[in-house]
C-alpha cells in the first residue's frame, strides 16, 4: 500500500466555475484519487477555495455583503456543487482559514530568517475617494501611445502596449470612477526568487518523468528574458492574511496583507491541517503527509492544474518551500491541462457563454458530464465541447454500450431464471477467452490510470465495456437457452459477474452509475479484480440481484438544440 497525496488547483471564490475549469484540475484529480483508493492505497485528496485578493473584495461589494460573509457563502455554494459532481475531497478547505494565516506567516518568517526577503519602496496609485491603493488593472485612462480612452494600468487593449499606471493620461479608478488619484510611496516585501534560481532549476531538471508541457513552461520562466524575477508577496489591501514575521509583528508592514498568490498554494498544507482539525486529530496526523521528518518521506505527491497555473507550482510555491529550509514535501508529479473551449469559441463568465457547473447538474446527472469531460480531457492540446459530440458520446458510450448491456442481461436473466444468480452449467471456451482478453485489457487500463493518461484510460474502459457486448453477441444466451438452458445459465452468471467487475473498474469515472450497478448485483464487494478469474465467479449462485432503473437515458435531438441555444450566451 502506497501513500498518495493529491491536490487540485484551488478555485477562486468569486462565482461558479464552468466545465472547462472543472476538467482542468478538480475532476481529473478526483479520477486519480478514486482510482488510487480503489487500488487499496492510502490517499489524501485536498482542495479548497482561494479567497483573498481584490476580485473577491469587489465581488462582495457588488453583492452588497462584507467580504468575509460573501466568501463564507460562496464557499458553501462551491462545496455543494463539488458534492454534486461527486468530487471526493478528503477536505475542501478555505484559504482564509486560521490555519492558513498561521502557516503563511510562518513561511514568510522563515524566508526572512534565511535572507530571502527584501523590502522595496515603490510608488503606487492611491485612490483618495476609494481609500485604497489600486492594483494596476483597476486604473484606467487614455493610452499615451494610441490615444485609446479605456487603457488599463497594465496594458492597452487597443494597441497592446505594456503600460505602467503612471503612464496613463487622465487616470481614473475603475472601482468608483474617481479621478482623485495620486502616486503614493508604499513599501512591499519581495521574495528573492533569483537567489533560488539554481536550486529550482536543479530540482526541475531532476524530474525526468514530467510532461513536456510542464517542464517547458517552467524553463521558459527560469530562462527567458532576464530570467526568474523576484516577486512581490505583499499588497495594500484590507482582505487577506496580515503581514507578520512568524507570530511577530513586521515593523513597517502594518495594515498590509500577503499577496493572494503567496498564500494560495500554502493552503494545500493548511487545508490538510484543517482536515485534521475537522476530524479531531492532532498535528501529527497532517504532518505525516507534509513533513519528511515527520513521516511524509514515503508519500508521493501529485498536483493537478491548468497550464496557466504551472509557473506558480513549478517556481513560486517551490521557492517558498525550498527557501524555508524546512523539510516540507515538494511535488513529485505535476499533471497540467490545456484549455477546454466551448462550441467554436471560449467559455465566458461575463457573457454567460458555455455551461457552468450548477447549470450542468440542473439538466443531467453528474456521471454524464464526468464521462464526457474525462474522455475528452484537454491533455495533448486544447479540446472543444460541442453539443453534438456530447450527445453522441453519452448516447453511444453510456446508453448503447454500458447501459444496454446491464439492462439486457438483468432483464433476460430475471425473465428466464428468476432474480437470483443462476447455478447451471460451466464456463466454456468462449468464457475463458473473454476472461483472458478482459484481464489483458484491465492491466492496460491500470497502467494508463497510473500514468494519468486520462483520455486513453477512458478509451480503454470503453473498450472493456465493448468486449462484454461482443461476447454476448457471439454467445447469444437468448438463443442458447432454447436448446441448452444449462449453458445459457453459465453465460448469464458470467455476465452478471461482468456487471459487478464493470462497476469496480468504472467507479473512478462514473461513481453513481457504478454504485447502482453494484447495488443491483446485491454486492458491496469493491475489491479490485487483481485475480480476474476469481472476480468473475464472485457472485454466489442463488444470490439475489435486481434490474437497475435505467442507468443512462439518451439525449434527444430536441434537447440538444434547446441546450445549445440556452447556453450560447449573450453576444456583445
Ligand atoms: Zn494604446
Amino acid at each position: 500500500m502506497a501513500r498518495i497525496l493529491i491536490t487540485s488547483a484551488i478555485p477562486y471564490i468569486n462565482g461558479i466555475k464552468h466545465l472547462g475549469n472543472l476538467v482542468g484540475s478538480q475532476l481529473p484529480a478526483d479520477l486519480f484519487a478514486r482510482y488510487m483508493r480503489a487500488r487499496g492505497n492510502e490517499v489524501m485528496f485536498i482542495c479548497a477555495t482561494d479567497e483573498h485578493g481584490t476580485p473577491a473584495e469587489l465581488a462582495a461589494a457588488k453583492a452588497g455583503q462584507p467580504v468575509a460573509e460573501y466568501c463564507a457563502e460562496m464557499h458553501q455554494v462551491q462545496a455543494e456543487i463539488a458534492r454534486g459532481f461527486r468530487l471526493s475531497f478528503d477536505h475542501f478547505g478555505r484559504s482564509s482559514s486560521p490555519r492558513n494565516h498561521a502557516l503563511t506567516q510562518h513561511f514568510a518568517g522563515r524566508l526572512a530568517d534565511n535572507g530571502l526577503i527584501r523590502e522595496v519602496s515603490e510608488k503606487m496609485i492611491y485612490s483618495v475617494d476609494d481609500g485604497r491603493f489600486l492594483p494596476d488593472r483597476y486604473v484606467e485612462g487614455t493610452c499615451p501611445n494610441c490615444g485609446y480612452d479605456s487603457a488599463r494600468g497594465d496594458q492597452c487593449d487597443n494597441c497592446t502596449k505594456q503600460l505602467d499606471p503612471a503612464d496613463l493620461i487622465n487616470p481614473r479608478s475603475t472601482i468608483s470612477g474617481s479621478t482623485n488619484l495620486e502616486l503614493r510611496e508604499t513599501k512591499h516585501l519581495y521574495l528573492m526568487q533569483r537567489s533560488l534560481r539554481d536550486k529550482l532549476e536543479a530540482w526541475i531538471d531532476s524530474k525526468h518523468d514530467w510532461p513536456v508541457l510542464t517542464t517547458s513552461i517552467a524553463k521558459k520562466w527560469l530562462n527567458d528574458g532576464d530570467g526568474l524575477q523576484d516577486r512581490g508577496i505583499t499588497r495594500d489591501l484590507h482582505w487577506g492574511i496580515p503581514v507578520k514575521r512568524g507570530d511577530q509583528p513586521w515593523p513597517g508592514m502594518e495594515g498590509k496583507v500577503f499577496y493572494v498568490w503567496f498564500d494560495a498554494p500554502i493552503e494545500y498544507i493548511a487545508a490538510t491541517a484543517e482536515w485534521a482539525d475537522a476530524n479531531g486529530l492532532d498535528d501529527a496526523a497532517w504532518q505525516r503527509w507534509w513533513r519528511t521528518d515527520k513521516g511524509a518521506d514515503d508519500v508521493t505527491y501529485y498536483q493537478f492544474m491548468g497550464k496557466d497555473n504551472v509557473p506558480f507550482h513549478t517556481l513560486s510555491f517551490p521557492a517558498t518551500i525550498l527557501g524555508s529550509g524546512e523539510p516540507w514535501k515538494l511535488v513529485d508529479y505535476l499533471k497540467s491541462f490545456n484549455y477546454l473551449n466551448y462550441d467554436g469559441g471560449q467559455f465566458s463568465t461575463s457573457r454567460g457563454r458555455g455551461v457552468f457547473m450548477d447549470q450542468a447538474l440542473s439538466i443531467l446527472p453528474s456521471d454524464y458530464w464526468r464521462w464526457w469531460l474525462l474522455s475528452h480531457a484537454p491533455e495533448s492540446s486544447d479540446a472543444e465541447f460541442t453539443w453534438e459530440n456530447f450527445q453522441s458520446s453519452v448516447n453511444k458510450d453510456l446508453a448503447d454500450v454500458l447501459g444496454n448491456l446491464v439492462s439486457r442481461v438483468t432483464k433476460f436473466a430475471t425473465s428466464k431464471f428468476g432474480a437470483t444468480v443462476p447455478a447451471g452449467g460451466q464456463f466454456g471456451a468462449m468464457e475463458t477467452a473473454l476472461i483472458a482478453d478482459l484481464g489483458a485489457r484491465i492491466r492496460e487500463y491500470e497502467s494508463l490510470m497510473q500514468a494519468m493518461e486520462v483520455r486513453k484510460a477512458a478509451a480503454e474502459l470503453r473498450a472493456i465495456w465493448v468486449i462484454g457486448n461482443e461476447y454476448l453477441q457471439a454467445a447469444a444466451p437468448w438463443t442458447v437457452v432454447k436448446t441448452d438452458p444449462e449453458q445459457a445459465q453459465a453465460m448469464i452468471r458470467l455476465a452478471l459477474n461482468l456487471i459487478r467487475v464493470y462497476a469496480i473498474l468504472s467507479q473512478p469515472f462514473i461513481p453513481d452509475a457504478s454504485a447502482a450497478m453494484m447495488a443491483a448485483m446485491g454486492s458491496d464487494d469493491w475489491t479490485w479484480p487483481d485475480d480476474l478469474p476469481a472476480a468473475m465467479r464472485a457472485l454466489e449462485p442463488g444470490a439475489a440481484f435486481s434490474v437497475p432503473e435505467n442507468l443512462f437515458r439518451k439525449i434527444t435531438d430536441e434537447e440538444r438544440a434547446e441546450w445549445q441555444a440556452r447556453f450560447a450566451g449573450v453576444r456583445t
